[in-house]
């Protein structure tokens, strides 16, 4: 049986060193069409399954500001991977979780590798990941890419992704506050009723695609133009609400309120720091 599984993360988030451990030499580069960005692509046997494992580009959002953003986005979304393994960097959970959370808005079933793990043992860090699992409900493993370690368990769990594969999982719902939420409703409805997009997106996720000012998914939208232009509408109205009471825009807002959930992520004895001070390095 043939699968894909994708890597995705930061840049130096140890992406490379996983993807060759998991495919030995045996990789090529390739191009996706009409877009410069490489990808490379390797080969990996889990017993019956014939991987094809995909390092994406190195990204830190999900938006379609950047190149390698809109390629690992359109890749989710287009490929519609078997497995997709986010690969963070452990020792700065805040900022990598930001790319968890938004892969985990658009609905896509993802395992998480927490690597650098010998970095963060070294620095006397505890994370309870199974509580972080919980909190995402995700699988979460812990992992050091340079020497191999967790290689079983990720193997496992890929294994498990692919065959025992949901469509979708329900979104993350994250809330943006009273303004934002009450907007991103009202978009959903309009969305919802109609069959905008073909349904191939969810919609509060389009809903947060239009307040952010997303070109790709704007333009878009132009194809069904009485929708897009209610949305376009309500999104006005929104910025100019948020202009005025708040003297923000709302993709400010929403980048706020995702960080404001990755700390409220972490507070919950989530991490442990040491507390000693006497610590030299
Ligand atoms: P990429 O940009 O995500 O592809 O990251 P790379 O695979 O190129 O790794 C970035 C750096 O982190 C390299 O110097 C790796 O040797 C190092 N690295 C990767 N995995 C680990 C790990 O588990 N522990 C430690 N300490 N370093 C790692
Ligand atoms: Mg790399």
């Amino acid at each position: 049986m043939n699968a894909t599984m994708a890597l995705m993360g930061n840049p130096n988030s140890g992406k490379t060193t996983l993807f060759n451990n998991l495919t030995g030499a045996r990789q090529h580069v390739g191009n996706y069409p009409g877009i410069t960005v490489e990808k490379r692509e390797g080969r990996l046997k889990i017993d019956e399954l014939d991987i094809t494992v995909v390092d994406l580009p190195g990204t830190y959002s999900l938006t379609a500001y950047t190149q390698d953003e809109l390629v690992a986005r359109n890749f989710l979304i287009e490929k519609n991977p078997d497995a997709v393994v986010t690969v963070l960097d452990a020792t700065n959970l805040e900022r990598s979780l930001y790319l968890v959370l938004q892969i985990l808005e658009l609905g896509t079933p993802v395992i998480v590798a927490l690597n650098m793990m010998d970095e963060v043992r070294r620095k006397g860090v505890i994370i309870d990941t199974g509580r972080l699992a919980k909190l995402l409900d995700t699988p979460i493993l812990e992992m050091v890419a340079r020497t191999g370690e967790g290689r079983e368990e990720l193997l496992k769990e890929a294994r498990r992704a692919v065959l025992e594969r949901r469509p979708t999982r329900t979104e993350l719902r994250i809330s943006y506050g009273r303004d934002l939420d009450e907007t991103l409703d009202a978009m959903q409805t309009v969305i919802e009723s109609s069959n905008f997009m073909d349904g191939r997106y969810p919609s509060r996720w389009l809903s947060l695609k239009y307040l952010e000012n997303d070109a790709e998914v704007l333009a878009q939208g132009q194809s069904t133009p009485d929708v897009h232009s209610r949305l376009l509408q309500m999104t006005a109205a929104l910025a100019e609400h948020c202009r005025k009471t708040l003297n923000t825009e709302p993709e400010c807002l929403i980048a706020d309120y995702r960080y404001g959930f990755i700390t409220g992520l972490l507070k919950d004895g989530v991490v442990t720091r040491p507390t000693t001070q006497a610590r030299f390095d």
